[in-house]
């Protein structure tokens, strides 16, 4: 069993890959070719942004993001500690300063009343509150209702990192309309994922639209060799754009598969342990399925189970950001990020992806229960 099956994936769409990548060859245009545009537009209609700029992977796009923004020197960003790395770890090379902030115990995301306090905070320490990214974990969209109303408050910026989380929808709107700029990954494993590095931002705002296609491009200005301001090299492949457009044409029907197979893990383990909770209304894209333990000791001993029978499981994430030692000497929200360390202590990932199939799914339910429920 995998973890996540793309094999399973590339099964089912290697005829349309292949002429895609076959006409690639054909044009040579393996730089900013037309599939990079047509890709950008596709997006856009996907999830309602109205601008769309790809660039090489996620990590770049919130690079790219801070850079639009303007954040330098002083400046605090606040992140939530339980996350990937990249959320954090685009803030110091600019000279801004990551401020950690605690996260939801049912949602695992950012919560707006330690935000509330870590702005606080932030202030009394001389740095000047700035940037605030809220990050979708595992496909859930963070709770943008509440921290909008914060970042509106605070007359600060936010920049949405839904490398986990595009297609995931929180009311009426889906990830990439929230905010002044939302970034995304392509990485083979994320929900949407091309086969090499990929990523993208989403920004209701023409002028930040325009500074993101010139800071991806060296800071080019009309002209390629007219460099207007500082930028980086950032890219999206034309090859994978090319492979993007025709994972997105089945990105929606993946969605709804990614759906069933989490409804029947509810169906299976909510009585037993602490499955998922999305919101009413709103849409997960199951980046992950992450249950929560009761200790860090059954935690363990469900992944040591699942183990012995071949079945995949990962602990994202062992180590929240403020306990890692690249991070641990930045700022802290003031009351602690005690839930961020208790879930690194107690979650675990089951096997997740669109083409798991039921009886594959029940082996690992069994499994599961016959852990918990010895
Ligand atoms: C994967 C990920 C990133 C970085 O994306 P890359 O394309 O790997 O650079 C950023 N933030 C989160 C939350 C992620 O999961």
């Amino acid at each position: 069993m995998e973890f996540i099956d793309l094999a399973a994936q590339q099964a089912r769409l290697k005829p349309q890959i292949d002429a895609r990548i076959a006409a690639v060859l054909g044009h040579g245009k393996y730089i900013m070719g037309p599939e990079v545009a047509e890709l950008e537009i596709k997006l856009s209609d996907f999830c309602g942004a109205v601008h769309t700029i790809t660039c090489a992977n996620g990590t770049d796009a919130l690079q790219l993001a801070l850079m639009a923004l303007r954040v330098g020197p002083g400046d605090a960003i606040f992140v939530p500690s339980f996350t990937f790395a990249a959320t954090a770890e685009v803030a110091p090379p600019m000279g801004a300063v990551p401020v950690f902030v605690d996260v939801d115990p049912v949602s695992f995301n950012m919560d707006p009343d330690s935000l509330v306090r870590a702005i606080d905070h932030a202030r009394k320490l001389g740095l000047r509150p700035a940037v605030v990214i809220p990050v979708d974990l595992f496909g859930q969209a963070a709770d943008y209702a509440a921290i909008s109303a914060i970042v509106k408050a605070e007359g600060l910026k936010m920049i949405g990192d839904s490398a986990q989380g595009f297609g995931a929808v929180q009311g009426e709107r889906m990830t990439g309309t929230f905010g002044d700029i939302t970034t995304t990954s392509f990485f083979p494993a994320k929900p949407l994922g091309c086969y090499g590095d990929g990523g993208a931002l989403f920004t209701p705002d023409p002028d930040i639209a325009a500074l993101l296609d010139s800071y991806r491009v060296h800071g080019k200005g009309l002209e390629k060799y007219d460099n207007v301001r500082i930028g980086i090299n950032s890219r999206l492949d034309t090859l994978q754009a090319a492979i993007l457009l025709e994972k997105l044409a089945v990105y929606e029907d993946e969605i709804t598969a990614r759906q069933k197979v989490a409804d029947r893990y509810e169906a299976g383990l909510a009585n037993h342990v602490m499955t998922p909770r999305v919101p009413m209304g709103d849409r997960s894209v199951w980046a992950q399925y992450t249950l929560r333990l009761p200790s860090n000791a059954a935690r363990d001993a469900l992944a040591a189970a699942l183990k012995a029978a071949d079945i995949p499981s990962v602990v994202y994430y062992p180590v929240p950001l403020h306990q890692q030692p690249a991070y641990r000497d930045f700022p802290q929200s003031p009351d602690g990020l005690e839930t961020s360390a208790m879930l690194a202590q107690t979650v675990l990932s089951l096997p997740m992806h669109p083409y798991l199939e039921p009886n594959a799914q029940d082996h690992v339910i069994a499994v599961v229960l016959d852990a918990l429920v010895p």
